[in-house]
């Protein structure tokens, strides 16, 4: 009797790693300097749900980019089980992590990371060539994920002839562009000016609504408070994880907003 109730709560959990975007059990990661071993991981557990957006706060050297680089699968966890999409990738070979991470995830940075001498067309078409297509799906695809970020009308421009604000949604669309199960951001408005962010954060939380999962780095208080649950680190584990309460819609703060000249 015991054995089945044991393999029934097996097959629960089962499900609802299959139901998690994201799902991590007890992770550890053990950076190895020389001499010195940095535990900068010391046993995370998340369940990340489809169609959540998570903030990850936490002061510097708390372990949200090793995380960050776990989640994303540029990096392996030292132990610990990471569900990805139901798929056990925790001790895939770097050739599989590789894969998942073209097809699963997109990522936005905080530098923008675009292709100076390439329109914002071809920066969002970059990511499709992995994928077997022809040139004019590409392009199809590159185009619908640039007017769902508002840049419809400006494919042809090059990045220097974007604002930062204009750059980032390039980075976003480009992010979307393989229809991604999950994005990843780790500082999107680190560099852009206030109501830029809130730019920025009012496209997430449209593209969230849309039931894109996201996971978003932040130091700014006031930018996490446009997740909907903010989880913060602290010394390699995870000191808090609350639901946002009264979540601002960002596309209302920012008519209350003046307007400045964008950088
Ligand atoms: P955060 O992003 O919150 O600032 P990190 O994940 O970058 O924190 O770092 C967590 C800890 O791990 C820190 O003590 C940092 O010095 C250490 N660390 C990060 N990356 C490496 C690395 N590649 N090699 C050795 N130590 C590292
Ligand atoms: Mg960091």
């Amino acid at each position: 009797m015991t054995t089945i109730l044991a393999e029934q709560a097996v097959a629960a959990q089962e499900i609802q790693k299959q139901e998690s975007a994201i799902s991590i059990q007890d992770v550890h990661r053990i950076y190895q300097l020389g001499e010195n071993r940095v535990h900068a991981l010391r046993g995370i557990n998340l369940e990340i749900g489809k169609g959540e957006f998570v903030a990850i706060m936490g002061s510097s050297g708390s372990g949200k980019s090793t995380l960050m680089n776990i989640l994303g699968c540029l990096d392996r966890p030292t132990s610990g089980s990471y569900f990805l999409d139901g798929v056990n990738v925790a001790q895939l070979p770097k050739k599989e992590l590789a894969a998942i991470r073209n097809r699963r995830l997109g990522f936005v940075f905080q530098g923008f990371n675009l292709l100076a001498r390439t329109t914002a067309l071809e920066n969002v078409e970059l990511p499709t060539l992995y994928a077997k297509l022809d040139s004019e799906e590409r392009q199809k695809r590159a185009k619908h994920a640039l007017e769902m970020v508002g840049l419809g009308e400006r494919l042809d421009h090059f990045p220097s002839q974007l604002s930062g604000g204009q750059q980032q949604r390039v980075a976003i669309a480009r992010a979307l562009v393989n229809q991604p199960a999950i994005l990843l951001a780790d500082e999107p408005t680190g560099n852009l000016d206030s109501r830029t962010s809130v730019e920025i954060m009012s496209i997430l939380q449209k593209l969230n609504d849309e039931g894109l999962s996201i996971v978003l780095v932040t130091h700014e208080p006031d930018i996490a408070q446009y997740a909907r649950r903010v989880i913060t680190f602290r010394d390699g584990r995870v000191r808090r994880d609350e639901p946002v309460v009264q979540r601002p819609r960002a596309s209302d703060v920012l008519v209350a907003m003046p307007v400045g000249d964008e950088d």
